[in-house]
Parts: C-alpha cells; structure tokens; sequence
C-alpha cells in the first residue's frame, strides 16, 4: 500500500512567484519540504483552458511561456522535471468523459510557478490535465471525485489556480483586497471549512461578490478539482489565506 498523498490547491498570483522571496513562496517552499514525497503528480493548471479535457503524456514535459511582457529571467526558468505516460493512462481510465492526449501544451507558468518554489529538484513525474471550459463548476468537482483514489496509490493532485482573479481591476498600489474579494475569499474558506463543497461548487450564491470576483472561472475551477477529491479522513490546513493589490487571492488548500 501507497502512503495517502495530499489533494491541494495553490493560489499561485504572479507568474514572478517563480523567481521572487516573498511570504507566498516562503510557504510553498516550506510545505514542499513538509508534504511526503509521491510517485507523482497530476497538476490542474488555471492556465491551460480548453475545449474538452486534454492531458500530456510526455517522457519529458516540455516548457510554455504564458505570460507576456515579464521580465527576461521568468523566460529563463527552467523546470525539467519527467513526465509520466503510466499516469496519463491511468487518469484517463478513470475519467467519464473523454481525455484527448494534448502535448502541443506541457508545463505553464501556473504549473512550474509553484513546483519550481515546492519541489525545486524537478525529480517527480508531473502529467497536466487540462481545464474544460465549456464544462459546468459541477463536471470539474465531479473529475476531481473521479480522480480520488489516485491519491491512495501515491500521486499528489494539485490545482493552480486563485479564488479570486480578476485582472481588469487589479490596483497595483493596494496591498489588500477590495472588500468584494476580502468578502468572496472568505465566504469560500468558510464553506471549505464546513466541507460545505457543493456550495463552493455553487459559488454564485455567494451573491455579488462572486459576480466581481472573477469574469471567467479559469482560476476558480481548478479548486473544485482538489475539493473534489478529498476523502474523509482529510485535514485541512488553510495557507497563504490573504488577498492583495485589490483583486487577487493568494489563499492555498491543503488536504491530507
Ligand atoms: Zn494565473
């Protein structure tokens, strides 16, 4: 028998939290160090959004620069860590819906961002599942459920992704959260708290503040992948639970 590995979900922000210090990556760094070591892992990625759900199956992912007009040095990270075509397979065998093997995609900045800062050795096997964006919340939770018992036989299920992104009213001067977003992370937190999970599923009961906190649900849905997942005997450990420059939550969950 496998160690039971974690299920979290990484508020990631800044594609600059791949080569930045600050608290963010503090604590990513430390939960790398803290987390069993698993065979591999299987990373949701807010950034790799598409029509239906693909996965690579690479030997050796290869790297994507998502990101535009960032310094020269975020272009330069490197994150060589091995694929796993065993664990493509095996998602793919777990899933109800259909799984279209896609390496025209392979590490985004979502992915290599944090695993750069967690697990800086690139040694385990990462396979990306893509985000279906024309699929409901409830299909991303009803995945995560599906992908549940991969965590009993040794590989970690993370998402990328941020409660609350909304880029078109980031204010680069404010250090805090607009109230709207202090309001939706909480309310969130709360519900995960509760394991209330089908109402984050059901995020826009939340009210007006689930209508600010994001204009497409990219960074949202990777969440419902980790939630989905959980199992029982879980303990949630709640990190980085903090909003920033008006519009971004940087708050992380961690389930094991
Ligand atoms: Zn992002």
């Amino acid at each position: 028998m496998s160690e039971r590995m974690p299920a979290l979900f990484v508020g990631h922000g800044s594609p600059m939290n791949a080569v930045e210090s600050n608290s963010y990556t503090k604590k990513w760094e430390e939960i790398g160090q803290q987390l069993p070591r698993p065979k591999a892992i299987l990373m949701v990625s807010a950034h790799w959004y598409t029509h239906g759900t693909r996965i690579t199956n690479e030997k050796t992912p290869r790297m994507v620069y998502d990101m535009y007009g960032f310094p020269e040095e975020l272009y330069r990270v490197k994150y060589p860590c091995p694929g796993s075509p065993e664990l493509a397979l095996n998602t793919a065998k777990l899933l109800s819906v259909p799984v279209q093997v896609d390496n025209s995609w392979g590490l985004d900045h979502g992915a290599w961002s944090v695993l750069s800062r967690m697990f800086p050795e690139a040694d385990i096997p990462v396979v990306q599942l893509s985000v279906d964006g024309t699929a409901p919340a409830h299909m991303h939770f009803q995945i995560g459920r599906e992908l549940s018992s991969l965590r009993d036989e040794g590989i970690m299920i993370m998402g990328s992704g941020n409660v609350v992104h909304n880029l078109a009213r980031i204010s680069w001067q404010q250090e805090s959260g607009f109230s709207w977003a202090e309001e939706f992370d909480s309310y969130i937190r709360m519900k995960i708290e509760q394991q209330k999970y089908q109402d984050v599923v059901d995020y826009e009961k939340a009210g007006a503040s689930a209508k600010l906190a994001f204009p497409t649900p990219d960074h949202f849905y990777p969440l419902l992948y980790v939630l989905g997942a959980a199992q029982e005997a879980d303990q949630l450990t709640v990190f980085n639970s903090e909003c920033l420059m008006g519009s971004m939550s940087m708050t992380g969950y961690l389930l094991q």
